[in-house]
């Protein structure tokens, strides 16, 4: 344990199309200005975009790793000060332990992702992160059909499998009033 430096759990969360990964990206270049060594992990279930680097808008670049299974971001998380997690809906329960060690070793660790699945169920290990986190960011969207602040994410197809990768045309944002289980 690292006994110089402070670690913390930061947790991103939000329906779909609530700007989770910009939050998540916005810290960390920020991380970076500050001269901090930071990386995103994603899980390798999600291969929407780019599996080098993610890039923000002002064209700073951030490394990003794919991996399939938490315990891989210790083999990468040495030389990191701040660690970036996307997408952490799609991992296992090993997530929380992991994201726990990481911050009791002195680290920085930002994680984003879904905090409710298609039918507003808890995903678990976000579930758990909640409860483990320093700090909690509630990100909101728009409800596509009234307008309200949106929290809850419509499934717009007949799929039942809980981990869907989502595009726009089988998702929207829905509030509590105008969400169709
Ligand atoms: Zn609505």
């Amino acid at each position: 344990m690292n006994k110089n430096k402070k670690g913390t759990i930061e947790v991103i969360c939000g329906p779909m199309f609530s700007g989770k990964t910009e939050e998540l990206i916005r810290r960390l270049v920020r991380g970076q200005i500050a001269k901090k060594n930071v990386s995103i992990f994603k899980n390798a279930v999600d291969n929407r975009y780019s599996d080098e680097y993610v890039v923000s808008h002002n064209q700073n670049k951030i490394k990003c790793q794919p991996i399939k299974e938490a315990k891989e971001i210790f083999n990468f998380s040495e030389e990191i000060d701040i660690v970036g997690i996307d997408e952490t809906q799609f991992f296992d329960l090993s997530i929380i332990d992991v994201c726990n060690k990481l911050a009791n070793d002195g680290k920085r660790v930002i994680v984003a992702g879904l905090d409710r699945d298609y039918k507003s169920i808890p995903f678990k290990p976000m579930a758990n992160l909640l409860a483990h986190a320093e700090k909690i960011t509630k990100l909101s969207s728009i409800c596509i059909v009234c307008g309200d602040y949106a929290y809850f994410s419509q499934r717009l197809t007949d799929d039942k499998t809980q981990i869907l990768v989502g595009e726009t045309d089988e998702y929207e944002a829905r509030c509590r009033k105008c969400f169709k289980p």
